[in-house]
């Protein structure tokens, strides 16, 4: 179910699902990262959050009890998601899961695509989702007809795709590959409430990027452009203070369409600051 944010407590979702938000929040966390406790007698911790007080790691602590850790999990890793990690796993003795390696971290067992987890009758599902970040991983429970998109879906914004480690093509697929999972109910994502209409949700978001897309090419229909004046024209609907991070999330959009053979970089192509690059629609041959 959804239920509002709160800082000091454990927030019961469902049976198997509880929330322990951190109080972070900030243009990037919403009202702060979603830290999962799924299962009972077992749980698995998803996105520990921030090693930057004591307040967040207490309350899981507390809210763990005398249940066994199976494993922590940060979705990816972005420093809102991970640093707590290592702390919680020494504290309960359960390994560090994760995608590949961090250069932040120790991985004590790499997780994969598909691969199951498993403890005291909990079973979460491992799908590799990249696009917001390339070691993005989302956590299905079947039983609850629930999925865990990290930071792929977020409840009160749409994510942030900063190249190069965000992809917008690798986004839309991760995306879509989420929107396939049948009878998904409920979204609990790392930053928000939860989501109760997921699959509009999902199709929101998509055709969110591809409304970006075609503006882009549009603008660019005018002539050639670096990126700066087409973040005004595009996002001139978002508050100013977001142009930065609206510029990243543009220029994700403008490498898929370059990957796509629709636009080109006017100045060849060379190697510079983002910044500096013009644009320029390619003609048709
Ligand atoms: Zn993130």
């Amino acid at each position: 179910m959804s239920a509002p944010i709160a800082y000091d407590r454990a927030v019961r979702l469902s049976p198997l699902v509880r929330r322990i938000t951190q109080n972070n929040p900030g243009l990037f966390t919403g009202p702060g990262t979603n830290t999962h406790l799924v299962g009972a007698n077992a749980v698995f911790i998803l996105d520990p959050g921030e090693d930057r007080d004591d307040g967040h790691f207490e309350r899981i602590v507390e809210a763990v009890g005398d249940s066994r850790v199976a494993a922590v999990i940060p979705s990816h890793g972005h420093p809102d998601h991970w640093p707590l990690a290592p702390r919680l796993a020494r504290h309960f003795g359960a390994p560090v899961r994760f995608f590949g390696e961090h250069s932040g971290f120790n991985v004590d067992q790499p997780l994969g695509d598909g691969e199951i987890l498993e403890a005291g009758g909990v079973r979460l599902e491992t799908l590799y989702t990249p696009g917001h970040t390339r070691d993005h991983l989302s956590f299905l429970l079947v039983q609850e007809h629930a999925l865990f998109p990290g930071d792929l879906v977020m409840g009160w914004s749409t994510s942030i795709i900063a190249p190069p480690e965000g992809d917008l093509t690798q986004y839309l697929a991760s995306l879509e590959r989420v929107r396939a999972i049948p009878d998904l109910e409920i979204l609990y994502p790392a930053h928000g409430e939860a989501i109760v209409t997921p699959y509009d949700r999902i199709d929101a978001l998509s055709a969110h990027r591809k409304e970006r897309t075609r503006q882009a090419l549009e603008a660019l229909g005018y002539g050639p452009s670096r990126i700066g004046p087409l973040v005004e024209r595009i996002y001139a609907d978002v508050d100013p203070v977001l142009h930065p991070a609206a510029a990243q999330s543009l220029l994700a959009h403008l490498l898929a369409l370059e990957a796509a053979g629709s636009i080109e970089r006017d100045n060849g192509g060379e190697a510079g600051p983002w910044d500096d690059v013009v644009w320029r629609c390619r003609k048709p041959t």
